[in-house]
């Protein structure tokens, strides 16, 4: 990411009419996690269906379900998780045989985990839906773009991640845990924090660097001049990106290169606040939090845009930290809702690029892959190419 050193630029305020298409959510064939207090059948007592996953900011979104062995009206609500409770956001009554609709609040931007559920009558127990995520946005969803050639992680495999905090502010691990988190619950992507390292990406000449073997990605503050990663006197805060020595595998329409080793290398003697808000008025723009997101979206396999309020913006903003609808669409597509490498050919795997973040029918990220994915694990996914053909691949894709 660049730097952007300037006065206090105006609000970016692009107001783009986006037409978002409604899909079904089916059946995903995700159990659903435990819940404390609701009984959790195979089969959910309540269906919640979100008219979309990826909703514009202010833009009007509905769930709509049914609560099963309904005879009268009974109440249902919305409910969004807040650490381990479920704080309620909306009421209504179902019809006579069930059925609901209740307004997904959209004016805060993020990702927000979701159920709905029946309280318990005289007669019956409370019963809720699967928890179902939905994230929103600000932009234009078809600002994204992948990397030439595409990367993406194994979605069946969990991302060691390890921090190298010399010369960060202190503070900064925090920082790293929440910008892990938001690319987690907007990608589906599930990360495992191993620990601090000493290591720093692309400090030697060698292609793959010399992590542990816990170990997928690092995140590194290093002075420039220190890695090959990060120029000496540019105008450069940040580079992040991934590797691959595996070979290509389909997904849909498009070949990508597992993700064999991920970095994110920042400059330690830039001066910026901490956190995910505006950032400072004048001087350096942004905040180390707004870099890392930044640098993690590469890592994820996303490049630059050229739409300000996206995140992949290649320059820091004087705005708070959000993930915009484009790079949510990205983050969805590149996820770990589509399952292992190889992914066997399957109907499911087929999503229009440009609006499968809107339309693909999926649970939340808290839900397991669905059994088709799972089948279609190779015991080699994702592993290093011995390459006893052509000789190891290796393919990176990565920037500013
Ligand atoms: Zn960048």
């Amino acid at each position: 990411m660049r730097a952007w050193t300037a006065r206090t630029t105006g609000a970016v305020a692009a107001s783009v009419l986006v037409t978002v298409a409604v899909g079904p959510l089916g059946s995903a064939g995700a159990a659903a996690p435990v819940t404390a207090g609701v009984a959790r059948p195979a089969e959910p007592d309540v269906t919640a269906v979100p008219s979309n996953l990826i909703i514009p900011l202010q833009r009007t979104a509905l769930v709509n379900g049914k609560v099963k062995g309904v005879t009268s009206a009974r109440p249902v609500q919305l409910q969004f998780s807040w650490g381990r409770q479920w704080i309620p956001q909306g009421d209504a009554m179902t019809d006579v045989s069930g059925g609901y609709s209740l307004r997904i609040p959209s004016g805060k931007l993020g990702t927000f985990t979701y159920r709905v559920a029946a309280p318990a009558t005289a007669t019956v127990p409370a019963v809720a839906s699967v928890p179902f995520s939905v994230s929103v946005g600000e932009g234009n969803p078809r600002s994204y773009k992948l990397f030439a050639p595409a990367g993406r992680w194994n979605g069946c495999q969990v991302i060691g991640y390890r921090v190298n905090l010399t010369g960060a502010p202190k503070g900064a691990l925090d920082d790293v845990k929440i910008a892990i988190a938001n690319v987690a619950r907007a990608s589906g992507l599930r990360y495992a924090y191993r620990g601090t390292t000493t290591v720093i990406p692309g400090a030697t000449r060698a292609f793959l660097s010399p992590y542990p073997k816990d170990t997928q990605l690092v995140i590194a503050w290093a002075k420039p001049g220190t890695t090959k990663h990060l120029p000496k006197a540019s105008n450069y805060v940040g580079y992040g990106g991934w590797l691959s020595v595996a070979r290509p595998a389909r997904l849909g329409s498009t070949t990508y290169y597992p993700i064999t080793q991920a970095f994110v290398v920042v400059d330690s003697t830039r001066r910026m606040p901490l956190g995910f808000g505006m950032g400072d008025p004048e001087g350096l723009q942004g905040t180390w939090g707004q870099l890392v997101m930044h640098e993690l979206g590469h890592t994820v396999g996303l490049t630059h845009v050229s739409d300000k309020s996206q995140l992949m913006y290649p320059y820091l903003q004087h705005r708070a930290s959000a993930w915009g609808l484009g790079d949510l669409g990205g983050l969805y597509n590149l996820g770990g809702r589509f399952g292992c490498f190889p992914v066997a050919s399957s109907p499911k795997a087929s999503v229009s690029k440009k609006y499968a973040g809107l339309l693909a029918p999926v649970a939340g990220p808290a839900a397991p892959l669905a059994a088709w994915m799972m089948a279609s694990q190779v015991p080699d996914s994702g592993g290093p190419d011995a390459g006893a053909l052509s000789g190891p691949h290796q393919v990176s894709g990565g920037d500013h």
